[in-house]
């Protein structure tokens, strides 16, 4: 597939390095690669850079931020903003610090309940990546308290186990306005499982929301329709990708294995150079 919007690295919780990240979607035929680490875009000038290489590949230069709604998460990403944005940059340094005070605290939950994990091991694993849940999973299948990634999810720190720990975030809306404030494109990931969404749609949009995941992992025919109705009722652009974060964490969907339309890229783009433009003439 030509086009795969979202993806991660060892920037935050992927297993690749950006410049590996890049050369394995020159492989795969991907024309259009968005990078949307977790709270941190230090891969993107390394992949960029990389990019270079071949003339057949542009970088989609993004985010993937976590927020908070009443009953769950919501995650969005966001394209094509000034990142280099110091007060930008500077948010994005404190969304990290949070995942690492919460890990810490994760690690001392399941220290309590007999599965020892050193926190120093997780930082090793996390190298200068964001932290995350993943990481710990790692640590707690190094320690052969658990066979599998997945398992240290369903059976502790999943949302609803018994070592999860909250971390604070920003709202939706919060979010989207986050990303507008520096030029971003900002697009709701995976939308699947959210209740009530058209509520939800209605008040990022009134934020600045542009577009919404469609096509995204292994959502069957009817779901990507589903989104596609809603992304049409709220005039969003319909966006997607694999979420792929590497081998070695389980299932993963392939890098570039979701058919996301051309269209979808093409739209970001064109909105992208719009807006810019108008910002260089006011
Ligand atoms: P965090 O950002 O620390 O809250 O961790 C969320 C990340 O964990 C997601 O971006 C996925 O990479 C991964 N993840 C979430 N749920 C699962 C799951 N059930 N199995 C494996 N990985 C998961
Ligand atoms: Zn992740
Ligand atoms: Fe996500
Ligand atoms: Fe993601």
């Amino acid at each position: 597939m030509e086009v795969d919007l979202h993806t991660h690295t060892r920037v935050s919780d992927g297993v690749l390095e950006p410049e590996e990240l890049v050369a394995l979607a020159v492989e795969k035929g991907v024309r259009y690669l968005g990078i949307t680490d977790h709270d941190a875009t230090n891969g993107l000038s390394r992949a960029m850079k990389k990019a270079q290489e071949y003339d057949s590949l542009t970088i989609i230069p993004g985010v993937e931020l976590s927020t908070d709604v009443p009953n769950g998460e919501v995650h969005l990403l966001g394209y094509l903003m000034d990142y280099h944005d110091p007060g930008f940059q500077r948010t994005l340094g404190q969304f990290r610090n949070a995942r690492e005070g919460r890990g810490r605290k994760m690690v001392e939950k399941l220290c309590a309940m007999g599965l020892d994990i050193e926190w120093d091991r997780v930082l090793e694993i996390a190298g200068d990546g964001a932290i995350g849940r993943p990481h710990i999973a790692q640590a707690l299948v190094e320690k052969g308290h658990i066979a599998s990634v997945k398992e240290a999810f369903n059976k502790y720190i999943g949302r609803q186990g018994p070592a999860y720990v909250e971390r604070s975030r920003l709202t939706p809306v919060e979010a989207v306005k986050l990303l507008a404030e520096v030029n971003g494109l900002p697009v709701l990931a995976h939308p699947g499982d959210i209740q009530n969404i058209d509520a939800l749609l209605g008040d990022m949009k009134d934020a600045g929301l542009v577009g919404m995941e469609v096509y995204y992992d292994h959502y069957p025919e009817e779901m990507v329709n589903y989104l596609a109705g809603c992304a049409r009722r709220f005039d969003l652009i319909p966006c997607g990708g694999s979420d792929y974060h590497g081998e070695g964490l389980g299932a993963q969907t392939d890098l570039g294995s979701v058919d996301v339309p051309l269209d979808s890229v093409l739209k970001l783009l064109a909105l992208d150079k719009e807006r810019k433009g108008k910002a260089a003439r006011s």
